[in-house]
């Protein structure tokens, strides 16, 4: 199972990664956006950093729906109200829950990942952030039953091919499609974020 502490520290450890690696996901944006990914980022997350003291005490759905909001009124740009709407979505079916078992966080990710798509209406193979999740929901389906920490590692081995896999990708939604065939050769930051993110869940889960 994943505790809600877990998922506290997950979000910590998220705010962290961006602060690390702020630099690399802005110049990833550099090639194919307009360098601002990385700030995106980790001004979002430093926001719901400073939120997660008064979340101490509340369920999972609720740090979840709160996350989403703040990074919804912090991030602006394209994946502002993507990743607000992830976690917002991804709270739907968690409210009022303590921990959650794999199969409850598959569907709450597989929640989140909707709204991404509803939203952003990008198919994998778009370069985009979803064809990170989509790698990650087809190992997190494919080990229901399974022990939860080899689950995460392979949908973390699966992240981190499907990030690399946008690399020859021409981007077909966001900023860098404007680049139309120069979009291909370089890694989308999205995807690069969405990776970054996860990892982080995993190692909150150990
Ligand atoms: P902006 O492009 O507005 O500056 P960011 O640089 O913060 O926003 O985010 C860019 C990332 O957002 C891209 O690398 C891509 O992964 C993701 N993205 C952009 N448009 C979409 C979309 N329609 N659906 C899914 N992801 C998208
Ligand atoms: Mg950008
Ligand atoms: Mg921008």
């Amino acid at each position: 199972t994943i505790t809600k502490q877990q998922i506290l520290q997950w979000l910590e450890l998220s705010a962290e990664v961006f602060q690390a690696e702020q630099d690399f996901l802005t110049d990833l944006d550099r090639e194919i956006g307009d360098a601002d990914h990385g700030l995106n980022m980790n001004r979002g997350f430093q926001k719901v950093k400073d939120k997660l003291p008064s979340l101490a005490d509340k369920d999972i759905g609720t740090i979840l729906k709160t996350t989403g909001m703040t990074l919804l009124s912090s991030i602006g740009g394209a994946s502002g109200p993507l990743y607000g709407t992830f976690f917002i979505r991804s709270a739907s079916s968690v409210m009022a829950k303590e921990e959650l078992s794999l199969a409850e966080l598959t569907q709450m990710l597989q929640d989140g990942v909707d709204g991404i798509v509803q939203r952003g209406k990008a198919e994998v193979g778009d370069k985009t952030m979803v064809d990170t999740w989509d790698g990650i929901l087809a190992c997190l389906k494919e080990k229901q039953g399974t022990v939860m920490a080899d689950a995460l590692d392979c949908a973390v081995a699966e992240a981190e091919k499907a990030m690399k896999g946008t690399i020859p990708m021409q981007a077909k939604k966001g900023r860098a499609s404007y680049l139309g065939e120069r979009s291909i050769g370089h890694q989308d930051p999205g995807a690069t974020s969405t990776y970054l993110m996860f990892s982080a869940l995993r190692n909150a889960s150990v």
